[in-house]
C-alpha cells in the first residue's frame, strides 16, 4: 500500500521549511558603518564638476562592477527601472517611435518606452528560452522601429545573434534588461553590453541587492555620456561635458544611488560568483531529476551560453500528465511546507500575464487625460493573441520553482524532485478523485 499524496489527506514528504535567503553579512555592515562615521551619504552634486559622477563608493563601485566583467563603463542607478529608461534615452529614443518589447517581463521593460513617449510593440518569445523570438521581432519593425528591448529572463541569455542580425543593418539599438541574469554568458561574452547598452537589477529580490538599486553598462563612450547625463540632471550642463568640450542635449532625472548602497554593492559583488556556482549545481540536479518524466520539460540552456538561474522554469504538459496546471502545482505544494513568500514556494504558475492585456495598453492611456503617445501609433495593435506562445506559456504551460537559491541544499532540491514523483505516480488517483481542479 503506497501513501497517499497530501493532497489527498496522505502525510506531507516534508514539514520542515526552506531556509530563507540571507543576503547581508559582516563585510556589508562594515561598509555600511565606514559609510556613515564618513557622514557623506551621497557624492553627488547635479551640476558641472567632480561630484556630478558621484562619491568615492559610487565610482569604487562602478569601477569594480566594470572590471570584473570587462564592461568598459558601469554606471550605477537607484533603480533598474530608471537604469531602462535612462538606456532608451541614451539610444535616442523620442516621441513617435516604436521599441519592440517582450510582453512575458517585468512591466518595466516596456513601459521605459512610455517615458520617452515612444509606444512599445509586442513581439512574440521563443518557447524554449521565453526570451524574445528574433522571427517575431522581425515581423515588427516598420519604420518607426528605433530600439528593441532583449530581456535575458529568469538568468537565460536571449538570441543576441539573431537579435542584432535583424537590428544592426537597419540602424536599430538593443537594449538589455539584465535584471535577472547577472553573470549569465552569451557565447563567451557577460551579457549587458553586447548591444548598444543594457544592466542589472539592485533591487531586494534580485541576485545580489542593495535594497533598491541597478547598474548600467556599455561599451561606447557617447553611449555612456548620455547615461549619466540622464542619471543626473544633464539640464544643468548646458553645452559642456566636466573634462571634455563635447555637447549633448538631454534633460534627466535623478537617478542617483547613495553611497550607503554602493558601499553594500562592492561587498554584495564580491558574493556574486558563489551565488551563481550554488544556483547552477542545484538547477543542474534538479535537471537530472526531473529529465526523465514525460510531461515535464526542464529549461534547455542554449549552446554556448549559461544562466543565472533567477528562477528555474519548467514547462508543464498537463495533457500528458492528466492533471491541470494548477491542480499539479497545489499537489506538489501540498507536500512541501506551507511557504512564507515567493522564494520559499516550491512551484509557481504562469509568471506574468503578458504586459499588452495590462489596462494601459487595453484602454491605450498612460498620460492621464491624453492618449499620447498611442495616438501617435493607431496600427500598434494589443488585441488577446497577439503573441500566442506569451499567451500560452501564461495560461498553461508555464511553472516557475524559485527553490534553486541560496542557502538551500541538494536535499532541499531532491525534496522538491521526489514531491514532484509522488505527485506524478499519483496522478490518476488525484485526478479520479479531484477531476481537473
Ligand atoms: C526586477 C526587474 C526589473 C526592474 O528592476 P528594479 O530594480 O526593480 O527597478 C526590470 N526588468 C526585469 C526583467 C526585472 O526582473
Amino acid at each position: 500500500m503506497t501513501t497517499l499524496p497530501a493532497i489527498l489527506g496522505g502525510t506531507p514528504l516534508r514539514n520542515q521549511s526552506f531556509p530563507p535567503r540571507r543576503t547581508m553579512g559582516a563585510e556589508e555592515r562594515a561598509a555600511v558603518l565606514a559609510v556613515l562615521d564618513s557622514d557623506c551619504l551621497s557624492g553627488f552634486i547635479g551640476a558641472a564638476g567632480v561630484g556630478f559622477l558621484g562619491g568615492p563608493q559610487v565610482r569604487a563601485f562602478e569601477a569594480a562592477w566594470a572590471e570584473r566583467y570587462g564592461f568598459r563603463h558601469a554606471i550605477s542607478v537607484n533603480s533598474w527601472t530608471s537604469g531602462l529608461v535612462a538606456a532608451l534615452g541614451a539610444v535616442g529614443v523620442g516621441p513617435g517611435d516604436e521599441v519592440i518589447c517582450s510582453p512575458y517581463t517585468m512591466s518595466a521593460s516596456a513601459t521605459c518606452a512610455l517615458f520617452w513617449g515612444a509606444v512599445p510593440v509586442f513581439a512574440d518569445i521563443d518557447p524554449v528560452t521565453f526570451c524574445l523570438d528574433p522571427v517575431a521581432v522581425a515581423a515588427k519593425i516598420s519604420p518607426r522601429t528605433r530600439a528593441i528591448v532583449a530581456v535575458h529572463l529568469f538568468g537565460h541569455p536571449a538570441d543576441m545573434d539573431g537579435l542584432l542580425a535583424v537590428a544592426r543593418p537597419r540602424g536599430i539599438a538593443v537594449v538589455e534588461d539584465a535584471a535577472q541574469a547577472p553573470g549569465a554568458s552569451y557565447h563567451g561574452q557577460p551579457v549587458g553590453a553586447i548591444g548598444a547598452c543594457g544592466g542589472f537589477s539592485l533591487n531586494y529580490h534580485k541576485h545580489i541587492h542593495t535594497g533598491e538599486g541597478g547598474v548600467l553598462v556599455a561599451e561606447d563612450d557617447e553611449v555612456a555620456k548620455r547615461l549619466q547625463l540622464i542619471r543626473n540632471h544633464g539640464e544643468n550642463l548646458p553645452g559642456e561635458w566636466p573634462g571634455d568640450g563635447s555637447s549633448y542635449c538631454s534633460f534627466g532625472g535623478n537617478y542617483r544611488l547613495t553611497e550607503l548602497q554602493a558601499a553594500i554593492g562592492l561587498a554584495q559583488l564580491q558574493r556574486l560568483d558563489g551565488l551563481l556556482a550554488h544556483r547552477e549545481r542545484l538547477a543542474a540536479h534538479l535537471s537530472a531529476r526531473l529529465a526523465a518524466h514525460p510531461g515535464i520539460i526542464p529549461p534547455v540552456v542554449a549552446a554556448d551560453c549559461t544562466s543565472a538561474w533567477y528562477v528555474y522554469p519548467i514547462r508543464y504538459e498537463a495533457e500528458v500528465v492528466g492533471l491541470s496546471r494548477s491542480l499539479f502545482m497545489r499537489a506538489v505544494n501540498a507536500e512541501l511546507p506551507a511557504p512564507r513568500d515567493f522564494e520559499a514556494t516550491p512551484l509557481v504558475a504562469g509568471y506574468v500575464r503578458p504586459l499588452y492585456l495590462n489596462r494601459i495598453y487595453q484602454e491605450r492611456r498612460a498620460f492621464a487625460h491624453s492618449h499620447f503617445p498611442f495616438d501617435l501609433a493607431p496600427t500598434v495593435r494589443y488585441d488577446q493573441g497577439l503573441c500566442p506562445v506569451a499567451e500560452r506559456m501564461y495560461e498553461r504551460e508555464l511553472l516557475l520553482c524559485p527553490l534553486v537559491r541560496e542557502p538551500l541544499t541538494i536535499q532541499d532540491v531532491d525534496d522538491f524532485a521526489s514531491a514532484v514523483e509522488r505527485v506524478l505516480t499519483h496522478a490518476p488517483l488525484i485526478r479520479e478523485r479531484l477531476g481537473d481542479g
